[in-house]
């Protein structure tokens, strides 16, 4: 067998999102054991750094071992009950798999949806809660990654707390992207993943949980149905007790540690500020090459942008031609939308002017193989990102 030797992309996709140096040097970093005092401070510090990047004081606030959607899973198993009616918010792929998880654990669902490119509207939320007024939760996703959809959240915790349940957020493709705010939100439970606006790799997924969450925990009738995701278990060691329940992924920890140490150093307004320059950078060239950009501005995500692909062109053969010609990595769309967008990251360590124009210039090539020519937008992207940064 040889030995590995990977060839690297630029990952202008959905996640995982180009991993910085520094972060890479840290995964390498002597593994030690997860009850050395070195390791137990960087506990320490990750903990205090994710409630900065979550804006919130919520004691329980860790990173779950394992991707995103052990995140997500983690909030079902914990905080729905088998019986309980559930408000799920469908707008894309992400909010299905919610229902999908609430239903495994007995919880009833009842989906607010909406067509793939749209957000739901808090009037929409109230008309349900009217008719279902024993709901316990309503689980909605903040960043639809496969839509592009920023969902608008603001009033929905009052209205949700109010009915007497819980706010459940999914911020995968937001934290670090832009602000999440947990607390100004009014937030119960909230999930999220390393690989995409944090740039580290994919493998954590950090999670925060309001004392108004945990009191639902703790007055629980049935036992949470998930050992290795218990709560109860794992707030152990991540409180202050240092109990043994599964050994902490320490390289991975060492990664979060550092890409979560790059965001904070850079300052969270500026890099939120860079997030919707570069994305609107982007929007500005492809719109110049002629293209058509799949959600209205009012609700556009800066962290994931869908375009329509242009008519006769062919999607795989342009995506591979991206890959093998120029290693970058762009995604297709899901579902219904295949076949129909692409999916480009504008995410963490990835969100760059120039990542952006290498991206227009291949693309218009890749077209131009296809023997479609379209205009350059790399004039365009360049002159919207001046005048945002004059
Ligand atoms: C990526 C993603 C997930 C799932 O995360 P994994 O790390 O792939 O398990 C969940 N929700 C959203 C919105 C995502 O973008």
């Amino acid at each position: 067998m040889e030995a590995l030797d990977i060839q690297p992309r630029l990952l202008l996709g959905p996640g995982p999102s180009p991993v910085p140096y520094s972060v890479r040097r840290a995964l390498s970093e002597p593994v030690v054991g997860h009850m050395d005092p070195q390791f137990l401070a960087i506990v320490d510090h990750i903990q205090s750094m994710l409630r900065q990047v979550f804006g919130t004081s919520n004691r329980l606030t860790l990173p779950v071992s394992g991707t995103g959607s052990a995140g997500m899973e983690t909030a079902i198993v914990n905080f729905v009950e088998p019986g309980d009616t559930v408000i799920v918010v469908v707008a894309g792929v992400f909010g299905r798999r919610i229902v999908e998880a609430v239903e495994k654990v007995g919880g009833h669902v009842v989906c607010l949806e909406v067509p793939m490119g749209e957000a739901a509207t808090i009037g929409d939320l109230q008309h349900l809660l009217d008719h279902h007024p024993k709901t316990r939760l309503v689980a909605v996703v903040m960043a639809e990654t496969s839509t592009g959809v920023l969902q608008p959240l603001a009033g929905w915790a009052e209205l949700v707390h109010d009915r007497g349940a819980l706010l459940l957020v999914d911020a995968v493709t937001a934290l670090g992207g832009m602000p999440v705010d947990v607390d100004r939100n009014g937030f119960d439970v909230v999930f999220s993943g390393t690989q995409k606006c944090l740039s580290a790799p994919p493998g954590l997924s950090p999670f925060t949980a309001s004392d108004r969450a945990l009191d639902r925990l703790d007055s629980r009738r049935a036992s949470v149905p998930s050992w290795y995701l218990d709560l109860n278990a794992f707030r152990q060691y991540w409180g202050n007790k240092r109990v043994y329940h599964h050994t902490a992924p320490i390289s991975m920890l060492y990664g979060l540690y550092e890409a979560l140490r790059l965001v904070l150093r850079e300052g969270l307004d500026a890099r939120y500020t860079r997030h919707r320059q570069v994305a609107g950078a982007l929007w500005a060239g492809l719109e110049a090459m002629g293209m058509e950009l799949l959600v209205d501005p009012s609700i556009r995500l800066p962290s994931v942008t869908t375009v329509k692909i242009p008519d006769g062109v062919d999607d795989m053969r342009l995506r591979q031609h991206l890959l093998e010609q120029d290693h970058i990595e762009i995604a297709g769309g899901l579902h219904s939308l295949s076949g129909k967008i692409w999916r480009i990251g504008v995410m963490g360590h990835g969100a760059r002017l120039s990542n952006m124009i290498e991206l227009l210039v291949a693309l218009r090539r890749g077209m131009a193989d296809q023997g479609r020519q379209v205009s350059s937008g790399v004039e365009a992207a360049e002159a919207i990102y001046n005048r945002g940064n004059r």
